[in-house]
C-alpha cells in the first residue's frame, strides 16, 4: 500500500496546460532552476516507466529521473529531454522475520523508518522527512545510525531497474552485478530507472535519543578544536554534529549547537556513548547542556526539520575533509563571519569511516563532513544568499578531498564524488549499458 495519497500522474509537453505546475511540483527547493524539459511524465506504475523510456528512445530524448525531488540543485530538471517522475511508485513491503523489505523509489525514508520502528525493526533512513529512497539510496545515504550500519546503500541487496533499452531487469551481486555495483553510489548520474529496492533490515536499537550542548560563537575555536581532536574517539553509535547558526537555543546571537544522537541497547550503553560530550571538557563552557535524553526517532526528525523548512529557497555546497584543525580554522572563521540569517547554517559532521567498505561505486568519504546551507524565503534576497555556500567552499578547496552527492552542487563546483578508479569504472559501465547516453549524467560532467 502506498504511504501517501498522490493524485494520478499525467504527461505534459512543454507549453501545455499543467506543464509548469508539474515542473514546479517536481522540486522541493523553492529556488527552481531556469531549465525546461521537453516533456514531463508522471509514472503511475512500472509499466508507465517502461513506456516512458521507450518513448524517449523514439524521440531521441535524454531522461532525468525524479523520486522525491529533494535534490537541492534540481539535478532532474534539465533542459530538453524527459523528466520522468517515479514518486508514485511508493509502496513498501516488510518481511519482519526475514529482516528484508522491498520499497519503491517514491517511498520516503522517514515513513519507512517509522513503520519499521513500530515492528521492532530499523533501517538507516536519512535525517529528514520527505527525502525519498530513490535519490537517497543511489547517492550513498547518510542516515540514522549510519556510522555503524554504513551508508544506506550498503543495505541495498538488489534493485529492479528499467534500462536504457526500456527493459525491466533485476540487479544484485549475482545478476547484472555491474548495475548493482553502480547503483550503490552513482547517485544523480545513475543510468537506469530504479523501480524497486530490495533492502536488508536490522533490529531496532532499544534506546534512541540525544545529548545536546550549545555555545556562543566566541567559543568557535575551542569547540571546533575539541571536536576535531576527539573525532576518532567518538563512539560509532554516536553521530556528533555541530551546527553553526545565527539562531541557537540558549545563546543570544550566533552560536554552535552540538548534538550527539545515540543509538544503543541499554541506558548504560547510551550514557557511556554520550559521555564524551556530557562529561567533556567544554560542558562548563556551554550556554545550555542537556544529558542524554531518550527522545525516540520522531522527535529527532522534528528537531532536524526546523533547519530545513518547506517553501524556502536553498543553496547548498559541501566538502569532505581530512585536513588539520589549524588549516581548517580560517575557513571556519570566515563561514561564521559571513553566515546568512537563520535558518541558514553550517554543518560539521563527525564521520571517520572504517578503513574499508564492500566493493561498490560509493567510495568518497573522509573524517569530517562540512556542508553549508543558505536558506531564505524571498526571491529578492537571492543575490545575498545564493552564493554563500559555493564561495566559502571554493575558498577552502585546497582542504577538500571530495564531495558528498547528498548535498551536491556539481553544476556550479565540479569536484570528485567517487574515487578516480571508480569514476573510470562507472564511465565504462555507462558506455556499455547506456551507449546512446539516454540518461543525463551528473551536472558538471555534461559530456559523458
Ligand atoms: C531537507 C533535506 C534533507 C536531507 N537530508 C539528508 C540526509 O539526512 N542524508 C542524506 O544522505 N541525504 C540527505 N538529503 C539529500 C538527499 O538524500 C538527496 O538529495 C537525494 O538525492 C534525494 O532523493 P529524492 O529521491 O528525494 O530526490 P530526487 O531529486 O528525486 O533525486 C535526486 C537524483 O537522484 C536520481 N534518482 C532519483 N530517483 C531515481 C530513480 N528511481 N532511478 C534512477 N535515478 C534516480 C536522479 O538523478 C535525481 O536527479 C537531504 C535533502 C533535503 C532536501
Amino acid at each position: 500500500m502506498g504511504e501517501t495519497s498522490k493524485t494520478r500522474g499525467g504527461s505534459f509537453r512543454r507549453g501545455q496546460a499543467g506543464y509548469e505546475a508539474a515542473r514546479r511540483a517536481a522540486l522541493r527547493n523553492a529556488l527552481l532552476p531556469n531549465r525546461f524539459p521537453e516533456m514531463i511524465v508522471q509514472a503511475n506504475d512500472v509499466y508507465d516507466v517502461i513506456r516512458a523510456v521507450k518513448l524517449a528512445r523514439r524521440e531521441n530524448w535524454r531522461v532525468a529521473v525524479r523520486s522525491g525531488g529533494h535534490s537541492w540543485a534540481g539535478n532532474h530538471i534539465r533542459d530538453g529531454g524527459m523528466l520522468l517522475d517515479v514518486s508514485r511508485l511508493d509502496d513498501a513491503r516488510i518481511d519482519k522475520h526475514a529482516l528484508r523489505a522491498t520499497a519503491g523509489p517514491g517511498c520516503t525514508g522517514a515513513g519507512l523508518a517509522m513503520r519499521l520502528l513500530r515492528q521492532g525493526l530499523f533501517f538507516p533512513a536519512g535525517h529528514c522527512r520527505g527525502v525519498c529512497l530513490g535519490g537517497y539510496l543511489l547517492q550513498g545515504g547518510y542516515g540514522w545510525h549510519s556510522r555503524v550500519l554504513g551508508p544506506a546503500c550498503m543495505s541495498v541487496e538488489g534493485i529492479d531497474v528499467v534500462t536504457a533499452d526500456g527493459e525491466l531487469i533485476h540487479a544484485s551481486a549475482d545478476e547484472n552485478a555491474d548495475l548493482y555495483w553502480s547503483a550503490r553510489g552513482a547517485g544523480p548520474g545513475f543510468f537506469g530507472v530504479v523501480t524497486r529496492f530490495h533492502l536488508r533490515l536490522y533490529r531496532r536499537p532499544k534506546l534512541i535519543g540525544a545529548a545536546v550542548q550549545t555555545f556562543s560563537i566566541d567559543k568557535l575555536e575551542e569547540v571546533f578544536r575539541w571536536a576535531h581532536g576527539i573525532r576518532r574517539e567518538v563512539p560509532a553509535a554516536v553521530e556528533l554534529m555541530l551546527l553553526l547558526s545565527r539562531d541557537t537555543p540558549g545563546v543570544r546571537g550566533p552560536g554552535i549547537l552540538a548534538i550527539a544522537p545515540v543509538f544503543a541497547d541499554s541506558w548504560r550503553a547510551a550514557w557511556d556513548a554520550a559521555s564524551f560530550l556530557t562529561h567533556g571538557p567544554l560542558r562548563r563552557r556551554a550556554s545550555l547542556a542537556l544529558p542524554f535524553v531518550p527522545t525516540g526517532l520522531n522527535l529527532l526528525y522534528t528537531g532536524v526539520m526546523q533547519h530545513y523548512p518547506a517553501d524556502h529557497r536553498y543553496a547548498v555546497d559541501n566538502m569532505w575533509t581530512g585536513a588539520s584543525f589549524d588549516d581548517l580554522l580560517p575557513g571556519l572563521r570566515r563561514i561564521a563571519e559571513t553566515l546568512p540569517a537563520a535558518p541558514s547554517h553550517a554543518l560539521w559532521m563527525n564521520w571517520v569511516p572504517p578503513p574499508s567498505r564492500p566493493d561498490m561505486a560509493y567510495s568518497m568519504e573522509d573524517e569530517i563532513y562540512l556542508a553549508l546551507y543558505s536558506v531564505w524565503k524571498d526571491a529578492k534576497d537571492d543575490a545575498a544568499f545564493a552564493q554563500w555556500p559555493v564561495e566559502r567552499m571554493r575558498e577552502m578547496q585546497h582542504l577538500c578531498s571530495g564531495c558528498q552527492l547528498a548535498d551536491e552542487n556539481l553544476g556550479q563546483r565540479p569536484v570528485r564524488f567517487v574515487s578516480d578508479e571508480h569514476l573510470a569504472r562507472l564511465d565504462r559501465i555507462r558506455a556499455e549499458r547506456d551507449p546512446q547516453s539516454r540518461f543525463f549524467p551528473w551536472m558538471g560532467r555534461p559530456n559523458v
